[in-house]
């Protein structure tokens, strides 16, 4: 049973849990860290756009990691970088959640085996929420690891995530 545990049948009164109620407004405005890394990141801003619309689903970017709730780890993670990423997750507040997106930011992708400058997975540095497979994922495959977030955080308690 999710928010809606009992409506009455006028319609004006809802009963359920404080936990539903806040992963439900949790779910509901995944504010996002503004950042993108590589190619990837491109297929993330065309998700934000009119025509798949992330904003629909509560995804708003944010200009500074204190203000998100999510991150979404959008292209290659060269050394270099990783620590800024890890920086900016350090930065938001709790709960917070991250979307590893594409082959990049999973494992390494094209740069797995040779990539001497590239982080194996975002992963070592953070903890991932959901991975994203694809060089790049296309839109649609974004907006389902978004579903797949926020099935999670749906069924989340409240006090093991601030555990
Ligand atoms: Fe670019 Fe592919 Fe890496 Fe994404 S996974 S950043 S598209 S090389």
């Amino acid at each position: 049973m999710g928010l809606l545990d009992k409506e009455f049948s006028d319609g004006n009164i809802i009963i359920t849990t404080t936990e539903d109620l806040f992963n439900w407004a949790r779910l509901s405005s995944l504010w996002q860290v503004g950042f993108g890394l590589a190619c990837c990141a491109i297929e993330m801003m065309a998700t934000s756009a009119s025509h798949y619309d992330f904003d629909r689903f509560g995804v708003i970017p944010r200009p500074s990691p204190r203000q998100s709730d999510v991150i979404i780890v959008s292209g290659t993670v060269t050394l270099k970088m990783a620590l800024r990423v890890k920086r900016l997750y350090e930065q938001m507040p709790d709960p917070k959640y991250v979307i590893s997106m594409g082959s990049c930011s999973n494992c390494g992708g094209p740069y797995w085996e040779h990539g001497y400058h590239v982080l194996k997975g975002v992963d070592r540095v953070i903890p991932v929420d959901v991975y994203v497979p694809g060089c790049p994922p296309r839109p649609e495959a974004l907006l389902e690891g978004l579903l797949k977030l926020q099935e999670k955080i749906r069924n989340e308690s409240l006090v093991k995530k601030s555990a």
